[in-house]
């Protein structure tokens, strides 16, 4: 998506400025005009006539007859006084600073109740999911930030029992992206079970556990523990296996944040953003001690306040966090498949949604961003570890800046993108100017707005087959970057284990495993936004258009993935064909 011209002069501009408006449009509004959902008959019937349809919860929950001063956003041939008014974002206490700095960046207002009437905003978001109540009232211009009933997912007891649940019904191998997990005080019996087999089959060598409050975050109460007797728990506790075989970077631990934004369940759509966070334990990791918190957790909340966290520590420097780019491009450089591991995280976001989403309520204009904790174990497997309900915001380091300012950005173009998209044609192509270049530049770093190295996912059949996926088109659009057929030839037969459980602080005398001129970049879109000058507009479909867009930022979509899962997500989800869907699609990638 581009940013708007604000000098917009013919409807299907102003429409398109309206996605993005900047503070030049803002109008002062008369308390007392009349309100209408709906803009005023003549220059909605016009913006129509221009190929132009109006989202209904786009927000023109007020259109004014009257103006304080001259707006600089107007349709050339409204009749005098039809105007378009900023969008309009709602806060509480606890929303975070970077939502509400990159709204206002974008030109919306902040929802003002002494000025505006209750019902005159158009995207709610705070960090407490909403009331039932709010879902049921909400307008077709409004937006909130949750979905309902996503606390399956977001409870670590809950999460359990679900993919527990899927792995019966669906096969182990499929879910064995979790690790053993047991949901205590009911599964006391059972953990003492494996707990002393494991001892017995594993002799003088030490098992270890990880205890976790089921509903607490950021690393609190959290106990590591090998022998029974270190063993504490209280209700509402997960214990789990705890993964002491980590890839280390430095040697120390790391996990991933990966951002994945919800945009609905009903029929389910699923965006995985391509950026994200690196979070590492700023102590040495160390399995004969335990209890140090700073070697075994990688909750920045942790580590921000350790000793080591400014000091610059072997391989990873100083703080205690990278961008996602950065860890795969360190992949890389060790000749690892970083393409497979990010299929493999794609999947596993897939399957964890797929469990509880035939269970989530329908709910109009919501989405929902979640933060998936990864652990990468040394054979390169990536495990599920949690996944977060309203997942840190908060600006702590230049990485943050520079990941979560963007991701902002991109989600309010997604859920935009994908309103309008609900509602008609072409509205995207409406307008290509770059008023707000500088606002652009500030996002923090690489742009993917100005290059959309996935215009070629569109979503049709005539190039999505059965078997590809999103990643694999990304891919091959791309002359830099290795074609994935290529690629899964070059991969097949290899053993990613490593051998070591830290990657080695020298380079590895590996055998190239291909060229570096096709170097592998699941993310083509942070690294080339600046050479690739080709321009497409997002596509935009009708309501018989089925396929939700292919992209939107750096928010790639990841489900539905081909035609057939397409299809089995429209009037009711059919969970098993879309399992098989993506079995055929696994079986493929990691042969
Ligand atoms: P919280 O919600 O408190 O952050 P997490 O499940 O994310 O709980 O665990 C916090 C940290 O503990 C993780 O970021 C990770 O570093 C570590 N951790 C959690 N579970 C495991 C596990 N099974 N194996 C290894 N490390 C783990």
């Amino acid at each position: 998506m581009r940013r708007p011209d604000l000098c917009s002069s013919t409807p299907s501009q102003a429409l398109g400025s309206l996605r993005t408006t900047t503070p030049a449009c803002t109008l002062n509004i008369p308390s007392e005009a009349n309100h209408t959902e709906q803009p005023p008959a003549g220059l909605g019937a016009r913006l129509q006539e221009a190929g132009v349809s109006i989202a209904p919860w786009q927000g023109l929950p007020t259109w004014r007859k009257r103006w304080k001063r001259k707006p600089h956003l107007m349709a050339e041939d409204e009749p005098s006084g039809a105007l378009l008014k900023p969008l309009i974002f709602r806060v509480d206490e606890t929303t975070p600073a970077v939502v509400q700095s990159v709204l206002l960046e974008r030109g919306w207002n902040k929802f003002d109740k002494q000025e505006q009437n209750t019902e005159d905003w158009n995207l709610y978001w705070r960090t407490s999911s909403f009331r039932m109540a709010e879902h049921i009232n909400v307008k077709p211009w409004q937006q909130l930030n949750y979905h309902p009933g996503t606390t399956k997912l977001t409870r670590k007891d809950c999460l359990a029992k679900h993919l527990k649940h899927m792995r019966r019904m669906y096969g182990t191998s499929l879910y064995q992206f979790i690790p053993l997990t047991f949901v205590m005080p009911n599964d006391y019996t059972k953990f003492v079970a494996e707990y002393f087999q494991e001892r017995q089959m594993l002799g003088t060598k030490r098992s270890y556990w990880i205890c976790k409050p089921a509903d607490l975050s950021r690393g609190r109460g959290i106990l590591i523990f090998s022998d029974f007797k270190d063993f504490i728990f209280d209700d509402m506790y997960i214990v789990q296996k705890y993964i002491s075989n980590t890839l280390l970077i430095g040697r120390y631990k790391c996990d991933l944040r990966i951002y994945v934004c919800v945009t609905g369940f009903k029929p389910l759509t699923i965006y995985v953003y391509q950026e994200g966070l690196v979070r590492f334990a700023t102590e040495k990791f160390d399995l004969s001690n335990l209890q140090n918190n700073y070697a075994h957790l990688t909750n920045s909340s942790i580590n921000k306040s350790g000793a080591s966290y400014e000091k610059i520590k072997e391989v990873i420097g100083r703080g205690c966090k990278w961008t996602l780019s950065r860890f795969f491009s360190y992949l890389r450089s060790w000749d690892v498949d970083d393409l497979l591991l990010w299929k493999k995280i794609h999947h596993m976001v897939i399957l964890t949604i797929l469990a509880i989403a035939p269970s989530v309520p329908f709910a109009a204009n919501c989405f929902e961003l979640f933060g998936f904790d990864i652990l990468i174990d040394d054979n390169l497997k990536p495990w599920l570890l949690e996944v977060n309900y309203s997942p840190a915001l908060t600006l702590d380091c230049s990485t943050d800046v520079l990941v979560k300012r963007k991701l902002v950005h991109d989600i309010i173009d997604l859920i935009y993108l994908n309103g309008l998209r609900n509602e008609g044609r072409e509205a995207s192509n409406a307008t290509h100017g770059n008023s707000n270049d500088a606002a652009k530049s500030d996002r923090g770093g690489l742009d993917a707005h100005d290059c959309l190295p996935y215009d070629s996912l569109s979503f049709t059949s005539r190039m999505y087959n059965e078997d590809d996926s999103v990643v694999e088109k990304a891919v091959s659009v791309h002359p830099e970057v290795a074609p994935a057929s290529q690629l899964e030839g070059e991969m097949s037969g290899q053993d990613f284990r490593l051998s070591t459980r830290e990657m080695p602080q020298s380079k590895p005398k590996l055998q190239s495993r291909h060229t570096p001129h096709k170097t592998l970049m699941p993310y083509a879109s942070l690294f080339q936004s600046h050479s690739c000058k080709k321009k497409t507009s997002p596509r935009v479909l009708s309501d018989h258009g089925k396929a939700p867009d292919p992209q939107a930022g750096n928010f790639v979509l990841v489900f539905p993935f081909n035609e057939a899962t397409l299809g089995a997500s429209r009037n009711g989800l059919n969970v098993k064909r879309i399992i098989q869907e993506l079995q055929k699609l696994m079986n493929k990638q990691h042969s």
